[in-house]
């Protein structure tokens, strides 16, 4: 096979490469060539070895997405077919088999009348096509104020113009651009951050009442949507109290406002479900976006699947307009192929049950880091998603603890995604019991090694 790049390249050549050429995403601009990313070589299983051929377990299931995990035999070879077959024919104009067969899936497994399948590149994408197909909706019904979009502190959407405007997460720090005349956004859900002496029942009519307490303000006749994670997980997993989903979704349906409920990452099996709007959460969004999961990571594709009562609002015979929203990638067939033996190879391995049965051990295991460490003041999370939310106000380096954590975890061989105080995890579904054991006695060996540091510098 004739090389693709010249000589091998050695590990560091690659290193100094990338540092010098590749911008990554949420690189650190003040030294962007300044560091080495991880240079991963290859997977399998749970696991991935980096250049030096040092085994770690992928704690976060490469970015909460490699469902089925790495090195699948039967995902190439369906791959493979496709390119062969037909590598690509414009959405515009054509469709393919796999895209209508997955169309059809998705339709099945999604709530309600949710039985149109928008395809994207990804998270950010579909997500850009909800909060379009809303101000498409809204403009077609002869309401075009009514486009303001309700969102949450810590929520992530993604990273295009109106994804990331909708993103609570960090944006007061953000040098980029936002849509500040779109959005308005909810405090924090977290009901770690209550007051002391609140109940979380009180806690969740407080979140309650701030939603009904902005479209009181703004007006609902300004608001077109609201869009709420399941679960905020890259604001550090954050789990709302129980109760609140139902309730925010029955005010939004009360004044005409589109729940968007973004699965990005609580789809797919994450939580032991396809989706987690209805069965965990109990309620039937108009719109929900998916990625990641749905291919397990192997290719890139998105969705927004979107409710029949959403897409009839849009439609006006009498004024034929075009649905001006799509990507030359839109339900890219090599795609659609990854996705259809992803969700084969999820059923037949019965991998939503597998979830529903070692989430006990993996949420067991979690919440007992909270009793055994000082250093960890929360410890949270949901099905396979998980959170340790340290706490050590006299510690200088109180928001490096997460990196700390990852670094003292890597020594032993396991990945952990680090948030500033936080250590995030959510690996691969395919996980057995033995190995979660095996991630949870690392990730403690980590907090005893980091709780002693922290202790020696007088910051327990
Ligand atoms: N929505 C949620 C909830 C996410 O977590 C993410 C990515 O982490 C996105 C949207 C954006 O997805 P993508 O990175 O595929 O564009």
């Amino acid at each position: 096979t004739p090389a693709i790049l010249p000589n091998e390249p050695s590990n560091e050549t690659l290193q100094e490469w990338d540092r010098v050429h590749q911008l990554h995403p949420w690189a650190s601009m003040d030294d962007w060539q300044g560091y080495d990313n991880m240079l991963v070589d290859c997977a399998e299983g749970i696991y991935l070895w980096d250049g030096d051929g040092k085994r770690f377990i992928d704690g976060p299931g490469g970015m909460w997405c490699v469902q089925i995990g790495y090195g699948r035999g039967e995902m190439a070879d369906a791959i493979a077919a496709q390119v062969r077959k037909l590598a690509y024919t414009s959405p515009f104009t054509n469709t393919t088999q796999p895209s209508a067969v997955l169309a059809r899936k998705l339709a099945e497994m999604a709530p309600g009348d949710l039985n149109n399948v928008f395809f994207t590149t990804g998270g950010s994408t579909a997500v850009d096509t909800a909060l379009r197909t809303m101000h498409f909706m809204n403009n077609r019904l002869g309401r075009p104020e009514k486009k303001i979009v309700i969102s949450r502190e810590k929520a992530y959407h993604g990273s295009t113009y109106l994804a990331h405007s909708v993103t609570g997460k960090e944006r007061e720090k953000s040098r980029f651009d936002i849509e500040k005349r779109l959005v308005r956004f909810l405090p924090d859900v977290n009901p770690y951050n209550r007051p002391e002496g609140m109940s979380v029942e009180a806690w969740c009519d407080e979140k309650v009442a701030d939603l009904e307490k902005i479209i009181a303000e703004v007006g609902a006749d300004r608001i077109g949507a609201f869009i709420a994670e399941p679960i905020l997980s890259s604001g550090g997993v954050i789990v709302p109290p129980p109760g609140y989903h139902k309730r925010t979704f029955d005010i939004c349906k009360a004044h005409d406002i589109l729940y968007i409920s973004d699965e990005v990452v609580t789809g797919f099996g994450r939580l032991g479900h396809w989706f987690a709007s209805e069965d965990v959460f109990g309620i039937q969004p108009d719109m929900i976006t998916t990625a990641k999961g749905l291919t397990s990571g192997y290719l890139p594709l998105g969705a927004c699947i979107i409710a029949d009562h959403v897409l009839e609002r849009c439609a006006s015979p009498d004024d034929p307009t075009l649905f001006s929203n799509g990507y030359t990638y839109s339900a890219h067939p090599v795609s659609c192929v990854a996705a259809l033996t992803n969700i084969e190879i999820f059923e037949r391995e019965g991998i939503l049950q597998h979830v529903r049965e070692v989430t006990p051990v993996f949420q067991g295991r979690l919440r007992a880091l909270k009793d055994r460490f000082p250093l960890v003041g929360d410890a949270r999370g949901m099905g396979l998603l998980g959170c340790v939310d340290c706490k050590a106000p006299n510690f200088a380096a109180e928001k490096r603890l997460g990196q700390m954590i990852d670094d003292a975890c890597e020594e032993k061989g396991l990945l952990v995604r680090p948030f500033a105080n936080m250590a995030v995890f959510s690996p691969p579904l395919i996980i057995t019991a033995k190995q979660i054991d095996q991630m949870f006695d690392i990730l403690e060996s980590a907090l005893e090694k980091v709780s002693a540091q922290v202790a020696s510098e007088g910051g327990l």
